[in-house]
């Protein structure tokens, strides 16, 4: 069981009185990351890579430290397939412009996405001329087997994937899907903006070639995020910016790239955000992941349960021991932006209303062209904080009857 008291002494801005239940967009932040941002900006202020004085050697030594921190984090074989992305949005559109396509070739995406990892491949159709194919999920949110092996052939280039759903929380097969994809030789991108706070991830056992993720979904830093390349394809891909930091000699009119992740890395990094992020993965890995999973499910279970006992409640999305932590709901005749404001109003209860950067789900799976309300919790969420917020929910549903 998690100790939520005390995680909650770690987040300054709980103090406030606020009950966020708007992880999915963004987690606060704890002391520990905001620390160890000071800590950069305090003491070893310096450009990485360049210097050899010592703030500068510092601050590249904590780098390239948080690249063996994070690779373990997500059960990467070696740091030097950590690349650092300033969002999981820069790690898709990377992917989407490193890979060289040819024209007869197919991209394999659902409508399930996220727009950050839906429209790149639009684009892709655009530039290169390749074709995007889109597998419809169910109306709860789950993608089928079968469709993917119907989808996938040999034309197929990339398979790219949403690990968990940002409006419906459900989790997909990544691991079958990657299979299904690997037996045609096409490439697998698992977009884990959703996953990876919340659940533990070994990209090794997904098998996956390409996995991507924010660090602020994650108690990280805005700024941060981290794009995984399996090894074997790193010097398969063609970076889309380079310059300073990405070569490994130059001449005139011409120049050579260095191998390995930093030749995406493009001019000077966001130093102290990935040094936050490195704090964030150590503090979940601390707290452990395992046990944030099931706190979250037993407070999302508690949510569901509680909505859908309520009359004029609608709630998408599968039963609660499909998903995690994100429930996405209706009060039949009142929009989604005016629940959200009444929660905040009322009670200081912060969720997220709308389309959720998912038009194709929310507009055409589950037929909401107004929305949902979407409530998504985290670590330091608590039980009662779930009963206030059913309690609200309970009085404005009558209220509207
Ligand atoms: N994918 C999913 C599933 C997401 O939920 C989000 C953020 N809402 C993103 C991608 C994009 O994340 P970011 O804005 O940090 O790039």
């Amino acid at each position: 069981m998690l100790n939520v008291k005390r995680i909650r002494e770690d987040f300054p801005q709980l103090k406030s009185g606020i009950i966020y239940f708007d992880n999915a967009a963004s987690s606060l932040t704890p002391k520990p990351v905001i620390d160890k941002m000071l800590e950069y900006y305090i003491e070893y202020r310096a450009n990485i890579e360049r210097g050899l004085y010592e703030s500068s050697q510092k601050a590249s030594e904590e780098y390239e430290d948080a690249r063996r921190i994070i690779a373990n984090f997500i059960g990467a074989k070696s740091k030097e397939e950590i690349i650092f992305v300033k969002n999981a949005t820069e790690g898709v559109n990377i992917i989407a412009h490193s890979i060289n396509f040819k024209r007869n070739n197919k991209i394999v995406t659902t409508l399930l996405e996220h727009h950050s990892n839906l429209l790149p491949w639009i684009r892709c159709s655009e530039l290169y001329g390749v074709k995007v194919e889109f597998i419809k999920p169910t109306i709860e949110g789950f993608l089928n087997l079968p469709d993917f092996e119907k989808a996938i052939n040999d034309q197929t280039k990339i398979v790219a994937v949403t690990h968990v759903s940002n409006v419906l929380g459900v989790v997909s097969p990544v691991k079958e899907i990657t299979e299904i994809a690997h037996k045609h030789g096409a490439m697998v991108l698992i977009d884990g903006a959703q996953s990876t706070p919340h659940i533990k991830i070994d990209v090794s056992k997904i098998g996956c070639d390409f996995f991507t993720f924010s660090g602020h979904k994650m108690c990280g830093p805005t700024g941060s995020g981290v794009l995984y390349v399996r090894k074997e394809l790193m010097e398969s891909l063609t970076p889309i910016y380079i310059g300073g930091g990405t070569i490994e000699a130059v001449d005139i009119g011409s120049y050579k790239l260095l191998k390995g992740p930093s030749k995406f890395e493009a001019g000077t990094p966001a130093i102290g955000e990935v040094l936050g992020l490195k704090v964030a993965a150590e503090y979940l890995k601390r707290i452990g992941l395992e046990k944030i999973e099931q706190h979250e499910k037993m407070l999302s279970k508690k949510i569901y349960n509680g909505l859908t006992k309520i009359p004029n409640v609608e709630v998408y999305g599968p039963k609660p021991e499909f998903k995690l932590g994100v429930t996405s709901f209706n009060i039949k005749n009142l929009s989604p932006h005016d629940l959200a404001l009444i929660l905040d109003s009322k009670a200081k209860i912060a969720v997220r209303s709308g389309l959720h950067c998912a038009h194709p789900l929310v507009k055409f799976i589950l037929g909401k062209p107004q929305g949902t309300v979407r409530v998504s919790t985290y670590l330091y969420n608590t039980i009662e904080e779930v009963e206030k917020f059913l309690s609200i929910i309970e009085e404005v549903s009558r209220s509207i009857r």
